[in-house]
């Protein structure tokens, strides 16, 4: 599953575990996981993680092949963050092709000035962190807290030069991946995120997964098919 910061993604990954099988696993999860036990690849990862950047692909692909061959994912998983280099992309590719699974992309699409607005537009206590939102949800007095009277800050990766510069490392990141999924046949979904709710988002890429005859879960056990 793919998509630019602000897209939703996160929302989406989890609501999608409503109606396809088996668990939503993301990579960033599983390495702070790993920092919060202070074990050895939480100790290597820290330090990247802190600076923002990438872990070596062989940490997260290994992490990938034993998560994938745990119980819960023998109809299948969302995986989200991962992978984000070519050369993970193609690890996974190999990989699922030894386990009988076939990859399906998600790309959820939002416009990159929808973005800019939403989250440029977002305002924070920073005494009690509550946020505020100058479009949807404007706190009653301009600029400041409506539960404590403090004045009300913009956090620094909400600043527009900062939102445009992520988005253009986003689409650095992804535009290759997509394109080798593209070659490789893999069957892509470019989503419109920026439109609907999140489950009206959701209800959206079940119905197109099913059209694309892809078997969801309904509910426990049950499958339906396109
Ligand atoms: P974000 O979307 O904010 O980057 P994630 O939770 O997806 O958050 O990832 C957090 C961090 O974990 C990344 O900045 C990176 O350091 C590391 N990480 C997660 N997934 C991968 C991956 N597939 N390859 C390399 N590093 C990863």
């Amino acid at each position: 599953m793919f998509g630019s910061p602000g897209s939703g993604k996160g929302t989406q990954a989890k609501l999608l575990s409503q109606c396809i099988s088996g668990p939503h696993i993301s990579t960033g999860d599983m390495l702070r996981g790993h920092i919060a036990e202070h074990d050895e690849i939480g100790i290597a990862a820290q330090e990247l993680l802190k600076a923002g950047k990438l872990v070596p692909d062989d940490m997260v692909n290994a992490l990938v092949k034993q998560r994938v061959v745990d119980a819960d994912c023998d109809a299948g998983m969302i995986l989200d963050g991962y992978p984000r280099t070519v050369n993970q992309a193609r690890v996974l590719l190999e990989l699922l092709a030894s386990i009988g699974f076939r990859g399906i992309v998600l790309h959820l699409v939002v416009d990159y000035e929808k973005i800019v607005a939403r989250l440029s537009g977002r305002r924070q206590c920073p005494f009690c962190g509550t946020l505020y939102s100058l479009t949807t949800s404007p706190p009653k007095v301009a600029g400041i807290c409506d539960k404590d009277g403090t004045p009300l800050v913009t956090r620094e990766d909400d600043r527009e030069s900062v939102i445009r510069e992520r988005l253009r490392e986003y689409d650095l990141q992804t535009v290759p991946i997509l394109n080798f999924f593209k070659e490789a046949g893999v069957p892509l979904f470019e989503i419109d995120a920026g439109s609907a709710q999140p489950d009206q988002v959701s209800r959206k890429i079940c119905e197109e997964l099913v059209a694309a005859g892809i078997e969801l879960k309904v509910s426990g056990s049950q499958e339906i098919r396109a």
